[in-house]
């Protein structure tokens, strides 16, 4: 158990782009005591740690850095596991399933050996089927374990009506809903541009519908573009996970879209899926439902059943 409660600390497994995103956010933001580093690649860890810590003294933060191994979880507040292979060029995330499901399963054995009793944070793809394995190999109690869901897709989407519409990005109000993946989607009738309906305000301001539709169509397919110029995608993951993680460790009662357990909230049962949620210090709060309209409902529910399909055929073999 934790031997000083006010210690925030964190580790993460997975030293790769994502990861160390996250971590150079977490050491410019501050908020965190002690992060921990964990990868099968060691040498590249400790590396890591050392170039890290290397910046403290202009960070914000006074975050202890090192490279440790999964007995550093026991006391850890939360794990965030970024480990797994990446996509790559012209490959889906759900590609991925059978290679990290094996990893998933593997790092979330270990993270649990250790005694951890915290939260859960998964990023690695498909988010909504890793987030899965992880609860359904740890035990935790499915609050206590967090996919990254459709945070980035909502923040990608924010910041393109944000500059279509020429309106600060804080003040879009929309999200992006379903698998993170090809099969994701917008609830447009529930997004606002601060208290007023965006579909109203476009219309109001001779803005076209087509032109949002194309914009989702952007960010849906943001993560090939960047891969097929870059490589991969991770600074906006970075930001994102960070953010999160402070949700968590700050007890906000913040709303992010993020992959949750589904216990019929949103119709479906037993599976992970990006929704609307409250995080606070125990994780997720609650689910936020929204009232989706018959299309909308259709789409969530074949997102849904894109993400079943797979969860019996490749994820529950492998269990
Ligand atoms: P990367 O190849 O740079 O890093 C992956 C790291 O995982 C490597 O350092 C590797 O050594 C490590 N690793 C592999 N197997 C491991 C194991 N069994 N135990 C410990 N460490 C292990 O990849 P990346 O670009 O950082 O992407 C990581 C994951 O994040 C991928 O699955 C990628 O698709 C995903 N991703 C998710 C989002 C999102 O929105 N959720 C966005 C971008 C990328």
């Amino acid at each position: 158990m934790k031997k000083n409660l006010d210690l925030k600390k964190v580790v993460l497994v997975g030293t790769g782009f994502v990861g160390m995103s996250m971590a150079y956010s977490m050491l410019n933001t501050g908020g965190v005591d002690e992060l921990v580093l964990i990868d099968v690649d060691k040498e590249k860890t400790i590396g890591e740690a050392m170039d890290l810590s290397h910046g403290l003294p202009y960070a914000q933060s006074k975050m202890k850095i090192k490279a440790g191994d999964y007995i550093d979880c026991k006391d850890a507040d939360v794990v965030v596991i970024t480990a797994g292979a990446a996509q790559k060029e012209g490959q889906t995330r759900l590609e991925l399933t059978a290679i990290n499901t094996k990893i998933t399963k593997s790092i979330t054995e270990q993270v649990m050996a250790s005694g951890f009793d915290g939260i859960i944070v998964v990023a690695g793809n498909p988010v909504d089927l890793m987030a899965y394995v992880a609860h359904k190999v740890s035990g935790l109690p499915a609050n206590r374990v967090i996919g990254s869901g459709t945070i980035l897709d909502t923040a990608r989407l924010r910041y393109a009506i944000g500059e279509y519409l020429n309106i600060s990005s804080a003040n879009v109000h929309a999200y992006i809903l379903g698998e993170h993946g090809d099969t994701s989607f917008v609830p447009w009738m529930n997004a606002y541009i601060g208290t007023k309906s965006l579909m109203e305000y476009v219309v109001e301001h001779k803005e076209n519908m087509d032109e949002l539709h194309k914009i989702y169509i952007g960010v849906q397919q943001a993560a090939y573009e960047i891969i097929s110029r870059k490589k991969a995608t991770y600074y906006g993951i970075g930001l994102s996970l960070n953010r999160l993680v402070q949700a968590i460790l700050n007890d906000e009662d913040s709303i992010f879209t993020v992959s949750v357990y589904q216990q019929g909230e949103y119709i479906e049962e037993d599976l992970y899926i990006g929704v609307p949620a409250v995080i606070n210090r125990n994780g997720i709060r609650e689910i936020i439902n929204l009232n989706l309209n018959n299309n909308d409902k259709k789409k969530f529910l074949h997102s849904c059943a894109t993400l079943k399909e797979i969860i019996d055929n490749e994820i529950k073999p492998i269990l």
